[in-house]
């Protein structure tokens, strides 16, 4: 690990000042780095893909640690909430069951103790040849994307090129299928951004990055609307090892149905498919107005993956994720698959 300054600032505003005056450049793996849990920045410094200059605490600032609100007035959760005291907040459970649902489904109780909401959303990609220090992809600076023609059986079927990384985070397609926003301070101020805008496509910006966050920017809360649909909300994941595992593929989904049973809208958000959470708003039109029969679940999972271009060793991905969306749609609805 290459030395760096540690430093622990008391407000937002501090942290975010201390994070615009390091000496630094301008690719964000040398740049000071905001640290939460620990659970991926340390990792990536201790193999050298992120050697910071500043590493700037954000747990000694008080006030990023709560969750407010509900199903009726919308929820609000801390930058450094834990992912433990989502998957354990009983009005969450009740109102947002899908968001209980993807924090359950991360790693071990262990490493859910002490990652962050905030942390969750940032944590960086985990294709093997971007974690390998020896190989300089394209994601480091190099020129190409070793899984392209290489090892591929955990990349991208969708929205890969030049880079067929696929997002990590768990919480990243449930919270984008609630319509979730992040509110954001920099040194120049605060924004709010949906999250849908949040992560970035390889062709879009900078392919070494994941989102549009800049070097002096960090979340502070996630917010999530009241809405007809997040109490019917799931979250499924389908992992190698039952233990403790990234999903091969995942399904965000929620829906609002008629008092006829009816969809009178639905979301649906893939993970582990594609550099981004990938909302499918294809599947997620034509359910509107169906009910969910096996009829109704097929096209949706059929439209999902409209336009998946597999790599040599992923194709596996597409019938896998087609069978997530069903199942995923069928249980939020109350259905049998
Ligand atoms: C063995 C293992 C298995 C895992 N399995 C899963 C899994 O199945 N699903 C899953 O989703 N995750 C998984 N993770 C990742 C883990 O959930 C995340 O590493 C963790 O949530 C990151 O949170 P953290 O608070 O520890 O972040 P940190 O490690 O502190 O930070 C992660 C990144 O986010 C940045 N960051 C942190 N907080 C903020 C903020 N508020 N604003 C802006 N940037 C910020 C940091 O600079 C860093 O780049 C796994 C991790 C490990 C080690």
């Amino acid at each position: 690990m290459k030395a760096f300054e540690w430093v622990s600032p008391a407000s937002v505003e501090e942290a975010v000042g201390l994070l615009k005056s390091a000496p630094t450049s301008r690719e964000m793996d040398e740049a000071a780095r905001p640290l939460a849990g620990g659970q991926d920045l340390l990792t990536t410094m201790k193999d050298y893909l992120t050697r910071p200059v500043r590493v700037v605490n954000l747990k000694s600032i008080r006030g990023l640690d709560k969750i407010e609100g509900d199903g009726r007035k919308g929820l609000r959760v801390g930058a450094l909430v834990t992912l433990a005291q989502v998957e354990e907040h009983a009005v969450i459970r009740r109102d947002f069951p899908g968001l209980a649902e993807a924090a359950h489904s991360v790693a071990t109780q262990q490493i859910r103790n002490l990652g962050t909401v905030g942390g969750n959303l940032c944590q960086r990609p985990r294709c093997w040849y971007y974690r390998l220090e020896e190989a300089v992809c394209i994601k480091k600076g190099g020129s190409e994307c070793f899984a392209a023609t290489g090892e591929n059986k955990y990349n991208a079927i969708l929205g890969g090129g030049p880079s067929w990384i696929v997002h990590p985070s768990d919480l990243a397609p449930m919270l984008v299928a609630l319509g979730a926003s992040v509110n954001v301070a920099g040194a120049d101020g605060r924004r709010t951004i949906l999250l849908e805008k949040f992560f970035t496509l390889p062709n879009e910006g900078s392919v070494r990055r994941e989102n549009v966050l800049q070097n002096d920017e960090i979340i502070t809360e996630v917010s999530v609307p009241a809405s007809p649909f997040a109490a019917r909300s799931t979250y499924l994941k389908f992992k190698e090892r039952e233990s403790l595992d990234f999903a091969l593929s995942s399904v965000a989904a929620a829906v609002e149905l008629g008092a006829d049973k009816r969809v009178r809208q639905a979301r649906l958000v893939l993970g582990g498919v594609a550099p981004v959470p990938w909302r499918v708003p294809k599947a997620e039109e034509f359910l509107k107005g169906k009910t969910l029969d096996a009829e109704a679940l097929a096209g949706a999972a059929r439209l999902a993956l409209e336009g998946a271009e597999p790599l040599s060793k992923n194709a596996y991905k597409v019938p896998l994720t087609q069978t997530l969306v069903r199942r995923a749609l069928a249980k939020a609805g109350g259905v049998s698959a």
